[in-house]
């Protein structure tokens, strides 16, 4: 497989990486390929050939908006070839590294087709008339995580280059290749030097966050990333939209048909084996419904086949790396230590790869690391409340604020409690639903800034007001 790896992108060309490192596939814990790290030499590179062509691609929008469409076919016609990289670094089954294109695909196809008209606007008063305009902040710096690689760089890379941006990408050092992968192939559907994607350690997301040459940082990864990635950012004023951890709550109301609701709740937990910013990581249940809500989660956990992801059966991959599978085995061992009860699961699959079993916990409660931290991983404390109003409660006490759901059959009284959640995205009896028009952020320690819409594309521009008399 080596000599068909992909390299850097840089400038519009294809460059061996100044280093290397190795990538290791989740499901065997073998060394899978020997990634290309870019140098400070490399980094500057990209910047300044981002720089240089970002304003030919910021002038003609009709163009972009061919380039994109381009783009977003391209990605389609390499949908294999990235998936089966992303199942190989990632662990994901390929069924669903294969969706994770089809949404880059999405992403790039939404941006490239919406409407902009709407970037110049025109304001009288006393006389005279003011245009405001936005224009393109000039180059921007993407930094990516593990969870959804290729569909997270589409998040970054669509409304940027819409907006007229020049961007330099970096995935995580633990899922470079499929995201060098796309760099290739965007490379061949848009100008030169448009999208450079450079891979490397933590260290090099800090040395991009430093450079004078992005105006901007968009940052998706945890909590204690996204603090240095501001802080650096702010001592050069460069904006920064922040994408951070969560631990969405749920609260399943009393009416709830449970047989119902088994599935999608389960799913809203366990999709990418709970490695997701916006899933469901604590779930509150009443009283009178816990045990059958209990026995069915646990019901369909049992039915889920674990294994590797290029396995055609397998319905759970691996968890991404060693560092958080050693957390989960952690989180969950602590729990029990604690007195929660094991409903499903709890252990290890096999004795090689990151395997786990879909685990749910239940006699568990607020105190416990398991429900006030941010998992992400194939774990879900199931909390028993017997008044609406405490699990409300409980549900906003936290430093996090990404996402929360309401599931019941009375639809006004779920709207009611969804009303009170403190999270920036909230759903009814759904979780983690998102499309490339819909507003997504974080409040609180979740993040700063918004993606998607209209709302993504502005972030990525300067306002700019011109008096006329
Ligand atoms: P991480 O913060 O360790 O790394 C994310 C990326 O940032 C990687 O590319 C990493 O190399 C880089 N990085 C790390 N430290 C940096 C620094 N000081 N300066 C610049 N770059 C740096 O996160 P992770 O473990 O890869 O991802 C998991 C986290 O991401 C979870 O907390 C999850 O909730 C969060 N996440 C959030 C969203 C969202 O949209 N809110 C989406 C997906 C994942």
């Amino acid at each position: 497989m080596s000599e068909t790896l992909p390299r850097l992108t840089i400038g519009g060309e294809s460059v061996a990486g100044a280093d290397g490192y190795t990538v290791l596939n989740p499901a065997t814990e073998a060394p899978f390929a020997d990634a290309p790290a870019c140098s400070q030499a490399q980094l500057d590179d990209a910047f300044a050939a981002a720089a240089h062509a970002q304003p030919g691609w910021a002038e003609d929008d009709a163009a972009r908006q061919a380039a994109m469409s381009e783009a977003a076919e391209a990605l389609l016609a390499s949908e294999e070839d990235i998936a089966v990289l992303l199942t190989s670094e990632q662990g994901k089954p390929l069924a669903d590294a294969r969706r994770e294109v089809q949404a880059a695909a999405r992403w790039f196809k939404y941006y490239a087709e919406l409407d902009v008209s709407y970037q110049e606007a025109h304001v009288i008063e006393g006389g005279g008339q003011t245009v405001a305009l936005f224009r393109p902040l000039g180059v921007v710096a993407a930094i990516t995580p593990w969870n959804f690689p290729v569909t997270l760089a589409a998040w970054k890379l669509a409304p940027a280059l819409r907006a007229g941006n020049a961007v330099v990408l970096k995935p995580s050092p633990y899922t470079p290749l499929a995201t060098l992968k796309l760099g290739e192939v965007l490379n061949r559907a848009l100008p030169a030097a448009v999208v450079s994607v450079v891979s490397g350690g933590d260290d090099l997301g800090r040395l991009m966050t430093e450079h004078p040459t992005p105006r901007k940082v968009n940052f998706t990864g945890s909590i204690r990333g996204g603090m240095a990635v501001g802080a650096v950012a702010a001592a050069d004023l460069k904006r920064a939209t922040l994408e951070l951890g969560g631990n969405d709550p749920a609260i399943v109301l009393d009416d709830i048909d449970v047989p119902a609701v088994a599935q999608s709740l389960f799913w809203g937990a366990f999709y990418n084996n709970g490695q997701v910013c916006g899933c469901i990581k604590r779930l509150y249940v009443h009283d009178s419904q816990h045990d059958e809500l209990v026995e069915a989660l646990a019901s369909v956990a049992a039915s889920i086949r674990v294994g590797d992801g290029m396995e055609a059966e397998t319905i759970l991959g691996p968890i991404n790396n060693r560092m958080q599978f050693e957390r989960i085995t952690e989180l969950t061992d602590d729990a029990v230590d604690k007195g929660a009860r094991v409903a499903f699961g709890g252990r290890r699959v096999g004795d090689r790869g990151y395997f786990r079993e879909p685990t749910i916990l239940t006699e568990v409660s607020d105190g416990l690391r398991v429900v006030d931290e941010e998992q992400f991983g194939p774990v879900m404390p199931i909390v028993r409340y017997s008044d609406v109003e405490d699990a409300i409660a409980r549900a906003n006490a936290s430093n996090f604020g990404l996402g929360a759901s309401v599931w019941g059959a009375d639809e006004t009284r779920a709207a009611g409690v969804a009303r009170r959640f403190d999270a920036a995205n909230i759903w009814i009896n759904r979780h983690g639903v998102i499309g490339p028009s819909h507003p997504f952020g974080g409040s609180r320690w979740s993040g700063l800034g918004v993606t998607g819409g209209l709302w993504g594309l502005r972030a990525h521009m300067q306002m700019h007001a011109i008096h006329e008399s």
